[in-house]
Order: structure tokens, then C-alpha cells, then sequence
């Protein structure tokens, strides 16, 4: 009997795994048996790596083959393994010298003609093997700039079969990886760009600089989706950790672009209302894929005309909302996916959706309410400003009379005013932001506010007007309007400002 082993490696949610595949050739009737909790993907496979085999120029034993996949408790999916199987096999016949392979993380799925094709996942793979201690990786040509992203790993990139085995024999090596793209060219939207809606654009950049949830409300053409836009371009960029986080996500949902870098800005996610619930949390038959919510990952997640996504749909953004992690439960196991975003919803103020005052619009006052009770009151509570914006008149546009600031400049004092926030509560608790703080340290005696100062907010909470939680949210916006303005902290001026961008709340 002979033996062969080829490290390759899995998926367990954002996690890479390694997975060691050992082919065993024995005597007996010829065949092929896959053990290690194979799916239906790895029967297949077998029908491949024979197919891919041949077609290679190479011989196919006609033997007993085992091919195990170790370890075997973990759950595996997909066709990566199709190029290290087919390589154990042929190291088993003796025909391939694998020993120049050890420690080399092997992956690609296998075309019959012995194409190497690309699969997901493959930057937390080979983060996972080099944190093994694993110096070497042979992966698919279109993966390769992104396993290259993994520092300590030498990547090379495999068009075919009979070009990595041609390198296992030290004819041809195969070729470095292809160089990393330059970041995407397109111009980068800019809050300079929206004209009027001065409340619009303050409730963007304290929702920045706060990490606060945010809902915009108004008749179309006022500018809700321009806005929502420009909110990434006024968040910090990814550091190290969080880029390599986001980018193994869109790794594994297979939307990284091929040669692309890694993402460093955050990311803007905008779902179709009509979009399944799978495509917006994740989900999906066979290997769960991460969904808008989770590629919207430190970044922002945009649902435009909230009302018109299902409740189903709404109600599954509550708890990865309060986790920053969702869990999508599969015949086959569970998988956790993060899913830590930035919330803007937007609705219209009716169903019509026509233009505020048009006479068209016949909607009662109990349908605009029924609209907008589509919107679930537990997802609204955790969203700290809740805007109503005016319609835009033209008189707006020609009456500005101070330049509209750009992105960059609002992004500096988002950065400044984050940076204050963490530095206050870092005595107390560690946050990122004013959005993450309890109401219960908020009302505690070190960070309560003079009565003077809260009075306005305690006369609406006494008549009823605002809700504990609505108390609690004017706070946490007051206190980033104070981090913005260099403020130790906020005073009435702040508690009135953070009143206004709950004009409209729909609670
Ligand atoms: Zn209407």
C-alpha cells in the first residue's frame, strides 16, 4: 500500500481550517471511496479529480484509492479540495515527488480538462495555514492577489494541473501572483456634492462620529440616498485587522474582484427591497453565504424604502444589530458570520411615494401611519436620529451662501471627535463610539448632565412626549455633538440640536 498527504484547508464560517488530504492506493478492485464527511460537492469531486487526471497527460491508477479527509469532524464544503485530492492520488503512485510540498497549502477546484478554477474563502484559508506556520501557497490564478494580501506566504498561482505538477517535478516553476490593482479609480462621492438639507448633512456626520443608527424620512428627490452614500467617505478608513476582516468576508461571499487589493474603505451595502431574506442577512442553500448585512461589514448598510422590505426581513436585522455577529443555522451546522454595520434607513412619507404637496397624492393620514408602522418599533429603538427632511426647493439651491464642506474635512473632525469619545469612556468601559455606551453609564452620577442642561428633555419625559430609550438616544447624540464641537461635554445647545435630529421620529 501506498500513501501521499497534501495540505489544503476548509471553511468554518470566516474561519479557515486546515484539512489534511491523505490518499491511500491499496491493492483490490479498482475504485474510489472519499471518507471525512464529504458533501455532495466531494462525490462529485471524485468524478473531477479522475476526469482532471487524465486529461493532464497523467495515469489514473487502477487501484483501490481512499482519499480521507482529516480531520474528519469538520465540516467540510465545497470544491477546494479537488487539487490537492488530485495530487495525493498521483504522490500515491509514486509518479509526483511530494515531499517538495510539505508545509505548501494546496487549493482549487479541478475543470474535467484539468483547469484550476477559483474558490471562496481562499484569503481566510491561507491565513489560517500561514498562522500554522505554513511558508508556501499554490492557489487559482484569479485567488492569488488575495492570498498574496497574507504577509509570510509565498503565493503561487495555478492555471492548471499539469502546470503545478510540472512544478512539483522542478520543470516550470509556477508563476508569482499577478500584481495587486491600485484602488478603484472611480471618484469617491463627496458630501460636498449635496446641496440644501443642512440638518441632512449634520445628522450624517454625527451618525459618523458616533456610530449612531440613522433614519431618514422625506419625499423623494430630497436627497435620503445622496446622503447615505457620502456616509462611508466620512468614516475612519480599515485598519490592518478590520481590512483583512472585511476583505476575507467578501472572500468568502465571492465578490472580491480578482486583483483586487485589500478593502480599505468601509464598505456601503444598498439591498433592493425586493431582495430575499438570504441575500439581505445571508443564507442560501447548501454552504451559507454571508448577505448584504454582513459584506456591509464596519461599514455602512443602506435599506432604502425600508417599509417596503418584509417584516420578516426587518426583523431579522434586530439581534445581529445588537450582536454585531449573525448566525445562520443549516441542516448542515451553523454558521457565524460578523455583520457589525452602520444603519440608514430611508422611507418615504407615504406610499405614493410622489412629492410632498403634489395633489395627486390621495394617501390619508391613517395610511401614511400604516406605512410607516411597516417599520418595526423594536428596530426604530435602535436608531438614534431619526430625521425628517424638508423637501428640496429650488429657492435652496441658489440661496447657500457658505461653500459646502467636503468629505475630507468632515471626515477630520469625525476622526478627532471619535478619538475623544474613546479616550472619555475608556475609564469606564471600552467602546468605539457614543452609540455602543448603555443608557445605564450615561445616567450614571459621573457622566450625569446639571439639571439645568437636561431640563428640556426631563419636561418631555415627564409629559410623556419621549420615551425612556428616546431619552437615552438625545443623550448619546448630544454627547457626540460635544465630542464634535471639543466640548468636555455637551450643554443645552447640544441637547437641543440632538432634540432636532429626532424631528420626524416616528415613535
Ligand atoms: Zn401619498
Amino acid at each position: 500500500m501506498s500513501y501521499a498527504r497534501v495540505l489544503c484547508a476548509g471553511l468554518d464560517g470566516v474561519t479557515g481550517e486546515l484539512v489534511e488530504v491523505e490518499a491511500m492506493l491499496a491493492d483490490g478492485l479498482p475504485g474510489v471511496t472519499v471518507t471525512g464527511l464529504p458533501d455532495s460537492a466531494l462525490n462529485e469531486a471524485r468524478e473531477r479529480v479522475r476526469a482532471a487526471i487524465t486529461n493532464s497527460g497523467e495515469t489514473w491508477p487502477m487501484r483501490r484509492i481512499i482519499i480521507n479527509l482529516y480531520p474528519a469532524d469538520l465540516r467540510k464544503r465545497g470544491s477546494g479540495f479537488d487539487l490537492s485530492m488530485a495530487l495525493a492520488v498521483l504522490g500515491g503512485t509514486g509518479t509526483l515527488p511530494l515531499a517538495a510540498l510539505d508545509g505548501v497549502l494546496v487549493l482549487g477546484e479541478l475543470g474535467l480538462d484539468g483547469e484550476v478554477r477559483p474558490v471562496r474563502g481562499v484569503l481566510p484559508m491561507v491565513a489560517a495555514a500561514a498562522r500554522a506556520g505554513a511558508v508556501e501557497a499554490v492557489v487559482p490564478t484569479a485567488n492569488a492577489a488575495e492570498a498574496a494580501l497574507v504577509p509570510g506566504v509565498r503565493v503561487y498561482a495555478a492555471d492548471s494541473l499539469a502546470a503545478v505538477t510540472a512544478h512539483i517535478r522542478g520543470i516550470t516553476a509556477l508563476p508569482d501572483p499577478p500584481p495587486v490593482a491600485g484602488p478603484p479609480a472611480a471618484a469617491e462621492l463627496d458630501l460636498a456634492d449635496v446641496a440644501g438639507q443642512d440638518m441632512g448633512r449634520l445628522a450624517v456626520e454625527v451618525a459618523a462620529a458616533g456610530g449612531h443608527h440613522l433614519a431618514l424620512f422625506g419625499a423623494p428627490g430630497a436627497g435620503k440616498t445622496m446622503l447615505a452614500q457620502r456616509l462611508p467617505s466620512l468614516l475612519p478608513r480599515l485598519d490592518d485587522g478590520a481590512a483583512l476582516e472585511v476583505t476575507a468576508l467578501h472572500s468568502i461571499a465571492g465578490v472580491l474582484a480578482p486583483g483586487a487589493p485589500l478593502v480599505r474603505r468601509p464598505p456601503y451595502q444598498a439591498p433592493h427591497h425586493t431582495a430575499s431574506v438570504a441575500a439581505l442577512v445571508g443564507g442560501g442553500s447548501g454552504v451559507p453565504r454571508p448577505g448584504a448585512l454582513s459584506l456591509a461589514h464596519r461599514g455602512v448598510l443602506f435599506l432604502d424604502e425600508a417599509p417596503e422590505f418584509t417584516r420578516h426581513a426587518l426583523d431579522s436585522l434586530r439581534q445581529p444589530l445588537e450582536d454585531g455577529i449573525i448566525t445562520l443555522g443549516r441542516s448542515r451546522g451553523v454558521v457565524a458570520y460578523p455583520a457589525r454595520v452602520q444603519l440608514v434607513l430611508a422611507a418615504n412619507p407615504c406610499p405614493c411615494a410622489r412629492p410632498a404637496g403634489d395633489v395627486a397624492c390621495g394617501c390619508t393620514a391613517h395610511t401614511k401611519r400604516r406605512y410607516r408602522g411597516r417599520v418595526s418599533g423594536p428596530l426604530l429603538d435602535r436608531i438614534d436620529i431619526q430625521l425628517e427632511l424638508p423637501p428640496l426647493k429650488a429657492a435652496h439651491l441658489f440661496t447657500e451662501s457658505a461653500p459646502r464642506e467636503p468629505s475630507r474635512t468632515v471626515a477630520a473632525r469625525v476622526a478627532d471627535a471619535r478619538a475623544a469619545a474613546v479616550a472619555r469612556w475608556a475609564a469606564e468601559l471600552e467602546v468605539r463610539t457614543n452609540a455602543e455606551v448603555p443608557g445605564t453609564v450615561l445616567r450614571r452620577r459621573r457622566w450625569k448632565l446639571p439639571e439645568p442642561v437636561t431640563w428640556e428633555l426631563r419636561k418631555r419625559l415627564d409629559q410623556g412626549v419621549l420615551s425612556a430609550r428616546g431619552f437615552d438616544r438625545v443623550l448619546r447624540v448630544a454627547w457626540t455633538l460635544g465630542d464634535l464641537a471639543g466640548l468636555d461635554r455637551p450643554g443645552k445647545e447640544e441637547i437641543n440640536i440632538a432634540l432636532e435630529l429626532r424631528r420626524g421620529s416616528w415613535q
